[in-house]
């Protein structure tokens, strides 16, 4: 008791375990994505801002050789300067600007190149040699960064050595600053996605909190639950299946056991309270010893009868719970038949019925040779049992379509159209059809339906009160590669 109660909690907490496991693996995806995508956000745009700045640079290079030219030999800033424009642009160019001859000797060196250190010789020799001019990083003694682009200027053979710096700073600020935002802004996105990923791991999981309750009901005692499939043909699906068919079995079984409980019960009654009234009269009024003899004699008869029914009711139990594995072959039913037959011979003659086997040929089909012999004993000892002297009993086997028809004939008392429907039934029996000394336990009918079915046929019932019965047996056709029985002869024969 206390294990039911204890277990819905256990699941719950499991359950809210999976959910923060799940929606705390979703909120770290989505942390390292959104940090990842930030920091690659961050490079693209720096790539972009650094070849913007090459791209300035290059314009203003080219406005520094349109302005600096050379005349009378020597190099000179031309340009209007009653042109705010073009003044503002030479004066924007000299800020930062190196101008050296080819020896290095400075012919004009701005406060803000300055800033820069001072160009080694080898670095002016080296440009001076080269053809195109060449982009280099510098910095400040304030730290900040400058684009220095190098080159030279030439006429009638002389070489100038020219640089000018473009200071990027804020370009190199701009991702950095932007990336510093977009991370303070993250952990507010991730708040979001904690409540959304809660949420979603709730919503993908509210089936399994489905099968936890109703696994709750059936632990306590309701099996006629089923969870309803959700239809997306997903995992849970296949979980809400499985568990359904799970249940399913289980309320089969469980059934099956009330069902078994009760039968057995019932039936054993009713030989127990015989017995006890029989040795309670013996005990009062039985004087001999031959009357105890007799007293006890019957009574071992009717213990008898029990050992029967437990023996009986064991065996269908455990066919109808699977526990029998059939071992079918491909065999001559009709031979089956007649062999069996003789063995009921004596008992037939003694009634004086007569007992024929009527077969055109071999009749072939895949049966458990056991089994079989079982579910026509019981055919024929009913059809012997329920037909009047005289009468006659005919087994016949027909092959029809691939499969074997047996059916069991009598015309004897037949059974009254009302109680047909339930003659399959456990321990049904129609009553006061028969005579006490031959009453049966009503199991045989139960085993030959089960019988019929565990060889995937089955069994059908005609019967007219007073006319007789026949109880007919299908057993399907074997599967096409096993067919290997003959083709029926075309003579038809009496088998008796
Ligand atoms: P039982 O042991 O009582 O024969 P069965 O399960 O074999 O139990 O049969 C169930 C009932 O069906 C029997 O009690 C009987 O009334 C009826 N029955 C079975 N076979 C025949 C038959 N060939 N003719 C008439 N009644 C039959």
């Amino acid at each position: 008791m206390s294990d039911s109660i204890r277990q819905p909690t256990i699941w719950l907490r499991s359950l809210r375990g999976l959910r923060m496991r799940l929606a705390a693996t979703y909120v770290l995806l989505f942390a390292l994505a959104l940090v990842g995508l930030g920091f690659v956000f961050r490079q693209s745009l720096t790539g972009i801002l650094n070849q913007q700045s090459e791209r300035v640079l290059d314009e203003e290079w080219r406005a520094m050789k349109a302005y600096l030219r050379f005349q009378r030999g020597e190099l000179m800033w031309t340009y209007d300067p009653e042109d705010a424009e073009e003044a503002y642009a030479v004066d924007r160019l000299r800020r930062v600007l190196l101008l050296t001859d080819e020896r290095g000797n400075v012919l004009e060196l701005s406060s803000g190149y300055s800033a820069l250190g001072s160009e080694s010789i080898q670095q002016i020799r080296s440009v001076v040699q080269s053809r195109e001019p060449i982009s280099v990083v510098r910095h400040d003694f304030r730290g900040e960064t400058y684009l220095v682009r190098m080159g030279i200027m030439r006429d009638q053979g002389r070489a100038f050595f020219v640089a000018i710096g473009l200071p990027v700073e804020d370009t190199l600020r701009i991702p950095d600053h932007l990336l510093r935002q977009y991370l303070l802004s993250v952990p507010v996105m991730l708040l979001v996605i904690v409540f959304v990923g809660w949420y979603m791991a709730g919503r993908a999981l509210r089936p399994l909190h489905q099968v936890a309750e109703t696994a709750s009901a059936v632990a306590g005692g309701n099996l006629s639950l089923r969870i309803a499939p959700r239809g997306s043909g997903d995992e849970l699906d296949v979980l809400i299946g499985a568990f359904n068919q799970m249940l399913e079995r289980l309320e089969l079984n469980f059934q099956q056991i009330r069902q078994f409980s009760l039968d057995a019960s019932h039936e054993l009654r009713t030989p127990i309270t015989i017995i006890r009234g029989q040795l309670e009269v013996a005990l009062l009024t039985a004087e001999t010893r031959e009357q105890f003899r007799e007293a006890i004699l019957t009574a071992l008869l009717d213990v008898e009868r029990m050992g029967q029914i437990v023996k009986s009711l064991l065996l269908l139990e455990q066919a109808e719970s699977g526990q029998v594995v059939l071992q079918k072959t491909q065999l001559d039913i009709a031979k089956l038949a007649e062999e069996l037959v003789s063995q009921f011979r004596i008992a037939s003659d003694e009634k004086g019925l007569s007992l024929e086997v009527v077969a055109h040929g071999p009749c072939w089909a895949e049966v458990d040779r056991v089994q079989f012999d079982r579910l026509l004993s019981n055919l024929l000892s009913n059809a012997l049992k329920y037909t009047h002297a005289g009468g006659r009993v005919e087994v016949i086997l027909e092959q029809v379509d691939g499969a074997a028809h047996l059916t069991v004939s009598d015309n004897g008392q037949g059974i009254p159209a009302a109680n047909l429907p339930h003659v399959f039934e456990r321990f049904y029996r129609v009553r006061e059809t028969t005579p006490d000394p031959d009453r049966g336990l009503g199991l045989g009918l139960a085993f030959v339906a089960w019988i019929a079915r565990a060889h995937g046929g089955r069994v059908e019932v005609k019967s007219e009160p007073g006319q007789g019965s026949q109880f007919l047996v299908i057993f399907p056709a074997p599967a096409p590669v096993d067919a290997t029985g003959p083709e029926p002869e075309s003579t038809a024969g009496l088998l008796s």
